[in-house]
């Protein structure tokens, strides 16, 4: 383990910047810290930190000076690996018809600054989708590869996280190029860092960094051990799965499906959520193109088929949307859907809680088992 002071911080940026990459980061923005560009330390939200509970969020100023010390917002890495919009083909009139062309890969390398656990487990968990099912998506493929990850260890947790009961954080394992942990303590200000690959090992000795002590290999770890005592929410994963597979019909989708408005925001928040539909364009000089978009079950055309909509209800949307995330999803791809980052939660803007749900519903089936 190694030692980044923080007054060196910008030495770990610009080596990624030195070896090709471009480096994508938290910034604050539009009252929210979301992904964006990032220069160096300067753009990050030096010294602010985010307050949020079921269906709020503000942003706020610490009383330190932390480069981290704030979780997870609005935006999720997948718009960098799969984007809200992209252009699948398009076609071009020739004299003697037309052509198709598809769009290359941007070819950007991007390496993410400050990748929490829970989004480290959503990108796997992207991976399954996109590289390991009957069809292979190139582009998510092209991109992931030439993705360097700079994971950051949680060190307080969000008023909505959950990710300890779903055994997805707040410390990473795996999955990272490079991970830190921020220390801030009366006198000093720090980062324990571990390289977890080839490319994150060679960055590291390029910095030519000392090796961390005992005892600030203990802070970093007491700071990760805070933010999970911290968390205030948990999901109970015991015994679900059967539980949803058996409460598809019931009062309380119809309780859920009433205070829910069908506005999708919770699965656009969500970094694990891969719905997309596809759309054709046609320009007025004769060209035309297909547009992938993100897309959502909770979109009212999203189960049309022919004769109409399968799921009408809001209700049967909100259904659709939680037993897919935590019980039918084990079944396509080996693993729950959710990494209990609290997204749906705080973005709600009736403040649906998907661990209250969940327990609700337990609730209820106890109660008709009972009856
Ligand atoms: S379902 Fe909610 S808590 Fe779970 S990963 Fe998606 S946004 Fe995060
Ligand atoms: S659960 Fe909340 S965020 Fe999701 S569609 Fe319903 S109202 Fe919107």
């Amino acid at each position: 383990m190694k030692r980044l002071g923080r007054a060196e911080f910008d030495r770990l940026l610009n080596a990624l910047t030195e070896v090709g990459y471009e480096l994508i980061g938290p910034v604050m923005r539009d009252g929210a810290i979301l992904y964006d560009s990032i220069a160096g330390v300067r753009d990050l939200p030096v010294g602010w930190t985010d307050a949020q509970e079921a269906g709020q969020y503000r942003i706020q100023r610490r009383d330190d000076q932390a480069l981290f010390g704030y979780v997870v917002g609005p935006h999720s890495w997948k718009r960098f690996l799969f984007p809200p919009n992209q252009t699948v083909f398009s076609a071009r009139r020739t004299d003697d018809g037309f052509v198709l062309e598809t769009p290359p890969v941007d070819g950007v390398r991007r390496a993410l600054i400050g990748v929490r656990a829970c989004e480290l487990e959503a990108i796997r968990i992207q991976d399954r989708v996109f590289l390991e099912g009957p069809y292979l998506d190139t582009a998510y493929q092209q991109r992931r590869a030439m993705l360097f990850v700079v994971a950051v260890n949680c060190g307080q947790a969000g008023g909505t996280c959950f990710c300890a009961s779903m055994k997805t954080g707040p410390k990473a394992h795996g999955g990272y190029d490079l991970a830190l942990t921020e220390v801030l303590d009366a006198d000093e200000h720090y980062f324990t860092v571990d390289a977890g690959s080839p490319a994150g090992k060679e960055v590291l000795d390029r910095l030519d960094l000392p090796e961390a002590s005992g005892a600030e290999c203990d802070a970093a770890a007491a700071a990760v051990a805070r933010a999970e005592s911290q968390m205030g929410r948990s999901l109970d994963t015991d015994g679900l799965k059967p539980l949803l597979d058996r409460v598809l019909d019931g009062r309380h989708w119809e309780a859920v499906g009433q205070r829910c408005l069908s506005c999708a925001n919770c699965t656009l928040v969500c970094p694990t959520c891969f719905c997309s539909t596809v759309e054709d364009i046609t320009e007025l000089d004769g060209g035309a193109r297909r547009e992938r978009r993100w897309d959502s079950c909770f979109d009212g055309e999203f189960s049309y088929v022919a004769g109409g909509s399968i799921r009408q209800s809001t209700a049967s949307r909100y259904r659709q949307w939680l037993t897919h995330k935590l019980s039918s999803w084990h079944d396509q791809f080996g693993s729950s859907g959710c990494v209990g980052c609290g997204r749906c939660i705080t973005w709600c803007p009736v403040g649906i809680d998907i661990t209250q749900e969940a327990a609700a519903l337990r609730v209820a089936d106890a109660a008709e088992h009972d009856g």
